[in-house]
């Protein structure tokens, strides 16, 4: 019987990355990528840096040229999502109708965006980003728009927040919890990027929560929030987070728990489909428990670990996660993870807008933050990666040379 080969549901980055390792790892049968977006696959993080503020067009966007799909037989299949599994006959349907039967699934779904509970979220001029059309939409808004309202202070929500400022816009950032990226970042970074987008102009409303859109018509004019105050608005961009696309693997009965359930090697509960990137929640070594991460580092990894294994190679998926986000001149990198830090300390000094914060638990370096400091960020990410480890006082030591504690690591 001849193979059914690897199916993949989502052309993003882990679906992408995924189809490419595998002929990479010298995988020979066939290849089905199958993407429920028209455009060719593209890079999400330029939607709320470069291509937002007009610095990069649609031609900057695309993961990979044209010509890459076909020259490695890979069918990709746009514009068409995958409505169901069924894992008994190992084949999954299309919106055309189409079947197409698979050996081995990768589910590389992403993420949706989380919906807040208010009212007028369906008004003209309030956005969410996700794709590129959403981009390309706010983008023209911005254009026009007058005075900004960002609901959510986390990497998006600010980065959004950044270009708007870097257009003098009036720019209001509306945040529920009492710090920006508090979950994701230090009080101590979260104190600076606070303190730098207000000297970029914008203006923080902290511990308020939004309660409705209102205005002229079907038009934005106004931003109810839940302290009773209004911000008037003509463009709203609304960043709350996102929720793991797992409706697919659910309704397929696969273990879903905030996102696929996977093992150490990335297989879900059935051996024969795996899931990957934002989708995926996974044993993380370096966290606690079942974590599931938002980024491409992680979806990309994760999807070169599944092409290994499916190779034959196949390991346990240990790889350090780490993230960057761009907000005005700033460019903060972040490797590891800031689970159960009990100790920061500062390296450099946050006035000079180039600085780590290194985060530790019971003494070990777990996690370091880094602005406008890639050299700190590439040394930790091979020290963390390796488990090695500093002292809190070498680590504010400037003489403390991390990169020669990096070249320490095992390759
Ligand atoms: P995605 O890239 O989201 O791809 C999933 C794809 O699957 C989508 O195209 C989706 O439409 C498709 N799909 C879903 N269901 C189906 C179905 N049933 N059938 C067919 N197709 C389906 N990360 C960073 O590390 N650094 C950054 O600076 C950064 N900036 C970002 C900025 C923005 C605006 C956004 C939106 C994300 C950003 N991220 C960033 C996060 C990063 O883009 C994601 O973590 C990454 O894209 C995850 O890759 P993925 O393959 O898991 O999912």
């Amino acid at each position: 019987m001849s193979s059914r080969g690897v199916v993949i549901v989502g052309a993003g980055h882990g679906g992408v990355q995924a189809a490419a390792s595998l002929r990479e790892d010298g995988y020979l049968e066939p290849i089905t990528l199958i993407s429920n977006e028209r455009e060719w696959p593209y890079q999400r993080p330029p939607l709320s840096k470069a291509f937002l503020k007009g610095e990069m067009d649609l031609s900057g966007l695309p993961l990979r040229g044209e010509p890459f799909y076909a020259d490695n037989a890979i069918d990709l299949q746009r514009g068409e999502a995958v409505l169901s599994v069924d894992r008994a006959r190992k084949r999954v349907t299309l919106t055309n109708g189409g079947e197409v039967l698979y050996d081995h699934l990768i589910l590389s779904t992403g993420a949706r965006n989380r919906m807040p509970k208010a009212d007028g979220l369906e008004r003209q001029g309030v956005h969410f980003l996700r794709t590129i059309a959403d981009a390309a939409v706010i983008r023209a808004g911005l254009e026009t728009a007058q005075r900004i309202v960002i609901v959510g202070a986390g990497f998006i929500g600010l980065e959004i927040a950044a270009t708007a400022r870097g257009l003098k816009k009036s720019t209001t950032i509306v945040e529920i919890a009492e710090r920006p990226m508090g979950r994701a970042v230090s009080p101590q970074m979260s104190q600076f990027f606070r303190a730098a987008h207000e000297a970029f102009g914008a203006e923080f409303r902290f511990g308020v929560g939004l309660e409705a859109i209102d205005g002229p018509g079907n038009v934005v004019g106004e931003v109810a929030l839940s302290d009773g105050s209004v911000l008037p608005a003509d463009l709203v961009v609304v960043g709350v987070g996102i929720l793991a696309e797992d409706r697919l693997a659910a309704a397929a009965g696969l273990a879903c728990a905030n996102g696929v359930v996977v093992d150490a090697r990335l297989a879900t509960s059935d051996s024969a489909i795996s899931a990957i990137g934002d989708c995926a929640a996974f044993p993380n070594p370096f966290g606690d428990g079942l974590i599931r991460l938002e980024s491409v580092q992680n979806a990309v990894d994760q999807a070169r670990a599944v092409a290994r294994r499916l190779a034959g190679r196949g390991a346990p998926y240990a790889a350090l996660p780490w993230f960057w986000s761009d907000q005005g001149d700033l460019k903060l990198q972040i490797a590891g993870l800031a689970i159960g830090v009990d100790e920061w300390v500062e390296r450099g000094d946050s006035r000079s807008r180039a600085f780590s914060t290194v985060g530790f638990r019971a003494g070990k370096a777990i996690v370091v933050e880094s602005v406008n400091r890639p050299a700190d960020h590439m040394a930790a990410r091979r020290i963390l990666g390796a488990r090695l480890t500093m002292t809190p006082n070498e680590a504010v030591d400037p003489n403390f040379d991390l990169r020669k504690l990096a070249l320490s690591a095992p390759r």
